[in-house]
């Protein structure tokens, strides 16, 4: 372990930092999640936490002359932090440090710590290690709490009391979910109980803090693992009461609903199966989030949704809000995504007609394959026959829209006829008749009534305005 070790700090960043404190002569480690991911045999990680016993300013300094290349060097005001990019690392460095915390804050009383201190106070046993760079235990890990056994054993636990540990900081609770979620690392046991005992210290920590973390787990591999530990330990119940609602199966008459909330968390570890891009998922999240709203039981027809996903699409703004997520064009993406949640599954299972798809293409525009994607993931049924099927009708779909596409040139439709050529036309000023024109041509075009082209679009417009009174402006 100690060659492989020694082989990666030879290499650059680690060559100059060691060459710079061993010059300073200051005492510093390797730590943080570069030293974790290593040890996991993960991908590089390009950002590094270096730690010094002495003036994490000065080290910067001498870094940033001794690095060539190096970028910009950033101090930060809270303690003794400094940050400085070099190629495509990050290198952070921070001064040994000893914390303790006030009850109504997370943001701790810091003092000049020992090599010690500073393990003791990090959030997990994993995240406690320490590689030596300098000369004096050059390569040498440090690992005080048996983090190796935990990584080896894939186990997050926190080095000093849980309940300690999570009360002081309860943003450390959505750190042991996330990572188990990003690792597949179990909570143990004691941990677990202890984040269930201090889920009310929540309230402590900043909305931006807790959408870093939630972000963190559902760009996880199996985002689903986050969940499901966010739902037991009490938490989710907390922040996104909206998924938490999703529990359940209702029964009256003998006749049940699907549950919503495996379902859900299927449907989200499907979708990153195929896709890293963190909105989707995040649609996927909360496509059948207006579910519970809308449930209505009907004697003919059982259980039903009608509408689910317009009350949907409200609620993700709602939710966007709350969590002060950006209320940009990334909010109405996954608005309109679960909007139209449902439209793809309602053409596949029928008669696929063209005018189905033209109207599904025009009211999705960019968003289409998305669309399509998300409803693929939302096929979760546990009948291998009917999978097929429905896995077959998208390919039909899919097939469908592209050869519709080819033929109409559909994608962000504007119809071939302006509203102001409406007016030229008929000698008109702004009016309810190019709005009835207008809707019209669309349906038409929509339709496959007329081609999504000028000509036949200029015929149409004129036989309607005339029938709605209109006269004609021969210019
Ligand atoms: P990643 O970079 O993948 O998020 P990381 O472990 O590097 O993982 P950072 O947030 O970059 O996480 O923090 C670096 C290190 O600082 C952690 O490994 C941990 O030792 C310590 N740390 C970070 N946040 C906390 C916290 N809230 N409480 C205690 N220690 C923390
Ligand atoms: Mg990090």
């Amino acid at each position: 372990m100690k060659a492989i070790i020694i082989k990666i700090l030879k290499k650059e960043p680690f060559k100059t930092i060691s060459k710079t404190v061993d010059d300073l002569s200051v005492d510093s480690y390797l730590v943080g999640g570069y030293v974790r991911d290593f040890l996991l045999n993960k991908d590089e990680k390009k950002d590094i936490d270096i730690m010094v016993i002495g003036s994490a300013m000065e080290l910067a300094k001498t870094l940033k002359k001794n690095l060539k290349g190096s970028k910009k060097i950033q101090f930060y005001k809270n303690f003794g932090t400094a940050m400085l990019e070099w190629q495509d690392f990050v290198i952070e460095i921070i001064t040994a440090r000893k914390e303790s915390y006030n009850y109504d804050s997370r943001k701790p009383n810091v003092k000049i710590g020992t090599l010690k201190d500073d393990q003791n106070r990090r959030d997990f046993t994993i995240n406690s290690l320490a590689i030596g760079i300098s000369k004096k235990n050059f390569g040498e890990l440090i690992d005080p709490f048996n983090g190796i056994n935990d990584l080896k054993n894939k186990i997050i636990r926190t080095p000093l009391n849980p309940d300690k540990t999570y009360s002081d900081d309860p943003l450390r609770m959505f750190r042991a979910i996330r990572f188990s979620s990003q690792l597949n690392f179990d909570i143990e046991s004691e941990s677990f109980e202890s984040i269930k005992k201090n889920i009310n210290r929540v309230k402590i920590v900043s909305k931006e803090r807790i959408v870093g973390e939630l972000n963190k787990i559902i760009l996880s591999k199996k985002p689903s693992i986050g969940f499901l530990n966010l739902e037991k330990s009490g938490l989710l119940e907390l922040i996104l009461p909206e998924i938490n609602n999703l529990k359940g199966i209702e029964e009256f008459e003998g006749r049940t609903h699907k549950e919503n909330f495996f379902h859900t968390l299927e449907v989200l570890d499907n979708i990153s199966k195929v896709s890293e891009d963190l909105w989707l998922r995040w649609a996927a999240l909360l496509h059948d989030v207006g579910k519970p709203l809308s449930k209505k039981f009907n004697s003919k027809t059982g259980w039903t949704f009608h509408g689910h996903e317009f009350i949907g699409s409200k609620m993700v703004y709602q939710i966007f809000k709350r969590l002060k997520l950006p209320l940009n064009n990334k909010m109405k993406y996954v608005q309109k995504l679960v909007l139209l949640s449902s439209r793809p599954i309602v053409i596949s299972e029928d008669f696929i007609t063209d005018s189905a798809v033209r109207r599904l293409i025009f009211d999705s525009g960019d968003l289409l394959e998305d669309l399509i994607t998300l409803c693929e993931a939302d096929i979760t049924t546990k009948n291998p026959i009917l999978f097929k099927n429905y896995h077959e009708n998208f390919k039909i779909v899919r097939d469908k829209i592209k050869a519709i596409e080819e033929k109409d040139n559909l994608r962000n439709f504007q119809p071939p006829i302006s509203g102001e050529e409406i007016m030229k036309t008929f000698n008109i000023g702004p009016s309810k008749e190019i709005g009835i024109i207008k809707e019209k041509l669309k349906e038409a075009i929509i339709n496959g009534e007329i081609e999504n082209e000028y000509e036949s679009t200029f015929k149409l417009m004129k036989k309607l305005g005339e029938t709605l009174g209109l006269k004609f402006n021969e210019k």
